[in-house]
């Protein structure tokens, strides 16, 4: 039986509240609502989590147990679902093999048509592969990039050996290869590094490969500290402890392959060329114009070839790629890139009647690159897909077939359905969302005056044209610009030349038990506060002390060693988790034991706990818009947009004198409400003396910034010039000047 909705009944995932709903399939369905709604948990975590789950369920055990794990939501009823491809934001991954052109598959109908061809003529396609040993760069592997010590931070020239000049690990008095180098009776172990010769340093640092007479004095089997250093970490095959990584990126960097400088290929076909151009320098080329390049290739025999090729090719700068070149590593691609890339992957496959579900696809798309994005959305579909979007993008919500509000507010405010239907109806309904569409918005008509400025000089960073730029202070700026036109390379050079705090959606924190309790410091004042409440010692509160359950010294967990396999971690038996002897959870205050104080969220903590050292702590986490934020919920759970508002609030709280703070694109996950409130925030920081930057494709944060530039006209190599600086209301001419325009300002 055909199915034409997936059919949810009940579902209470997280904050979802037997939530009742039937998504059509075949069709655009664009989900909205305020942040924290529950449109993740709908979306992400009921129904592609059910898919994945119903999928695994069908595999043997053998191959189940090498699948992600994914957790059953809680839901009474789901039917009507098939596989799920979830295409996030999620970067496309650290391996250094992988670059544009493989990942999408372009790279092998190129070095196709190189081995067919090419002059001279080479042979196999292998020959062009960087990921074959037939064609990599025997001396980078392939890489194209070689690890080489970082030999000027393998000292201190202020410190003498046996104070430890050598910051290598194991180098220092005491450790394992002292000795080697310390008893050889040649090197002035009390002399600092600074007043040896050239030549004891160098013979110190290589052996008998340095010249000069302290090298000759060395025993033959002397090895330099760099020579020792390479191969214990660089030339042995080991897998590598945490620890020995950590070394690794501190005395380490990546440098250019001496040998094939990037190309990552052999000799021989590094040097074979198609129309003149070898394909290292068809790497290099931006796809656009390589799309036009490989149209010349006339031969009847590589037609099919050329045909694949050039609409591969064709596609990229179809969604707005065309700035990239293959050669690219896709660690540098930026979430929004990475995100276009998986896209263009699952158009070419010939699979239907699957679920796409995107997560907020404009991210990094200026409006005048988002129509290219929502034609992708609509092709998938007419290939037969159900196609699942959470955006808060009005442009995306108007090309939906159906639009689902989740709502009405977030957290315990939200979880439940608010609207269904069409965009045009969602624009007169009475919802969060609906409200924000109406607002008429305008360019801000007194903007700040400026208090002076920053300059950036000759910046030439990436795609940037020796662009001079003068950043006013005291005022908040937007940088805006087609996706590509080097908005983040120029704030690059902003942090480089001038110091700056970069404001981004990155994790508050990696460590699980890093809580908005041990964020705020606020551990000790509750202690205090119990304390004081019933005359008794604070160390009493402290899962690190006295109040410890002996069961896990505090931890709430357990952490069984399983020798080969990762550590098992199990709630305690003992405490259930809570941390503390049952004694002192007797010891309450408005009711609450202290452990029941990690439920509190910190709004409530401010009402309930009148402690001024407290609601001191944390009163700038409530200000941000996350006094729904529980005290004792791990800072690992917040969402990016959530890290970002506790870093604004950090700099509410720490900074004294006027900083400059960066934002790359910190509207991204934020409903139009919420922006808002972000730039309420922002306008906070201004007021207190700062500077703020902010990349920005949003219109709705352009028309509240005191002052803009914009980098452009095109992407890539058709950019890196700077089109205007001034008052956002004197733009005209670019890009974002047709697009206010185009929205009604
Ligand atoms: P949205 O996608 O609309 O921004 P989410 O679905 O991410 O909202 O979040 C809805 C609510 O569920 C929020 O209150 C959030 O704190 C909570 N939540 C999200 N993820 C988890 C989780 N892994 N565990 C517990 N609560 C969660
Ligand atoms: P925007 O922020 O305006 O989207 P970027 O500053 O990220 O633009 O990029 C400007 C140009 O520089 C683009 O052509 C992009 O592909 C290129 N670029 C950005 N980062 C890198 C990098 N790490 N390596 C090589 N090229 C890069
Ligand atoms: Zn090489
Ligand atoms: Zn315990």
């Amino acid at each position: 039986m055909a199915h034409h909705s997936i059919r949810i009944r009940e579902a209470r995932t997280h904050n979802l509240r037997r939530l009742d709903i039937d998504v059509p399939r075949a069709q655009v369905v664009v989900f909205v609502g305020v942040s924290g709604s529950g449109k993740s948990s709908l979306v992400f975590d009921t129904i592609a989590a059910e898919a994945n789950y119903q999928l695994n369920e069908t595999y043997p055990p053998f191959t189940r147990n090498r699948l992600p794990k994914w957790a059953r939501p809680e839901v009474t009823h789901i039917d009507g679902l098939s596989p799920v491809v979830v295409i996030d934001q999620r970067r496309l991954g650290g391996n250094a093999r992988s670059t544009v052109g493989t990942i999408t598959d372009i790279w092998t109908y190129l070095r196709l048509l190189f081995s067919r061809v090419s002059t001279p003529h080479v042979g196999e396609a292998t020959c062009f592969s960087f990921n074959e040993p037939a064609g990599m760069c025997p001396t980078c592997s392939g890489i194209g990039e070689v690890v080489a010590s970082a030999v000027d931070r393998f000292v201190d020239l202020d410190k003498s050996l046996n104070e430890g000049a050598v910051l290598l690990p194991g180098f220092a008095p005491g450790g394992y290869w002292y000795s080697h180098f310390a008893d050889v009776g040649v090197f002035p172990l009390d002399r600092p590094l600074r007043h040896w010769s050239r030549n004891e340093r160098d013979a110190l640092l290589y052996g008998a490969r340095a010249a000069g007479a302290s090298a000759k004095r060395l025993p033959r089997e002397y090895q330099g500290v760099v020579e020792r250093f390479e191969r214990i970490y660089l030339r042995s095959s080991d897998d590598m402890s945490e620890r020995k990584k950590k070394t690794l990126t501190e005395f380490t960097r990546s440098e250019m392959c001496p040998d094939c400088h990037g190309d990552r290929l052999h000799k021989e076909s590094r040097s074979a060329t198609v129309l003149g151009h070898t394909i290292g320098e068809m790497a290099r080329m931006e796809v656009s114009e390589l799309a036009e390049r490989v149209k010349g290739v006339t031969e009847a025999s590589v037609a099919p070839v050329v045909s694949a090729l050039t609409d591969r090719l064709q596609a990229m700068v179809a969604i707005g790629l065309g700035y990239l070149h293959l050669g690219r590593s896709t660690t540098t691609l930026s979430g929004g890139e990475s995100q276009r890339i998986k896209t263009l992957r699952h158009l070419g496959s010939s699979l239907t009647e699957m679920i796409y579900v995107f997560d907020e696809p404009t991210v990094g798309l200026h409006p005048h690159d988002v129509a290219s994005m929502t034609d992708l959305l609509g092709r998938l579909r007419d290939k037969g897909n159900c196609v699942l979007v959470v955006e808060h993008d009005p442009a995306v919500m108007a090309v939906a077939d159906q639009v689902i509000e989740v709502g009405p507010g977030a957290g315990e405010q939200g979880g439940t359905l608010v609207y269904q239907g069409s965009f045009e109806g969602l624009c007169r309904a009475g919802t969060a969302t609906a409200a924000a569409l109406r607002q008429h918005r305008r360019v801000k008509e007194d903007p700040r005056t400026p208090r002076g400025q920053i300059t950036v000089a000759g910046a030439t960073r990436n795609n940037l044209k020796n662009v001079t730029a003068d950043i006013p202070t005291g005022v908040m700026t937007v940088f805006t610009g087609v996706a590509g036109s080097g908005k983040s390379s120029l704030a690059g050079e902003l942090i480089d030349q001038h110091d700056a705090v970069v404001i981004d959606q990155r994790p508050v924190s990696a460590n699980r038990r890093s809580t908005p309790i041990t964020y705020t410091g606020i551990t000790a004042p509750l202690r205090k506060l119990f304390a004081r409440h019933h005359g008794v010692a604070a160390g009493l509160f402290s899962a690190n002390s006295d109040g410890a359950c002996p069961g896990c010294q505090g931890l709430g967990t357990i952490c069984t060693d399983l020798a080969f396999m990762e550590d098992q971690e199990t709630v305690c038996d003992t405490c259930q988790g809570r941390r503390f002897r049952p004694e002192v959870l007797r010891y309450t205050v408005d009711g609450m034991s202290i452990a029941d104080i990690d439920d509190l969220t910190i709004s409530e903590a401010i009402h309930r706990l009148p402690d001024r050292a407290i609601v001191r702590a944390v009163r700038h986490l409530d200000e941000v818009g996350l006094g729904y934020l529980r005290l004792g919920q791990p800072l690992t759970t917040l969402s990016g947009g959530e890290c970002q508002r506790v870093k604004i609030a950090k700099a509410l709280r720490d900074s004294t004198a006027p900083a400059l703070y960066i934002l790359d694109e910190p509207t991204t996950g934020l409903h139009m409400q919420d922006i808002d409130t972000l730039l309420g925030l922002l306008d906070g920081l201004v007021d207190h003396g700062h500077t703020v930057v902010l990349i920005e494709h949003n219109l709705d944060v352009i028309r509240r910034a005191d002052w803009m530039l914009e980098l452009g006209p095109g992407p890539g190599k058709h950019g890196g010039r700077l089109l205007y600086q001034g008052p956002v209301a004197g733009v005209t001419g670019t890009a974002t000047a047709e697009a206010l325009h185009q929205d009604g300002t």
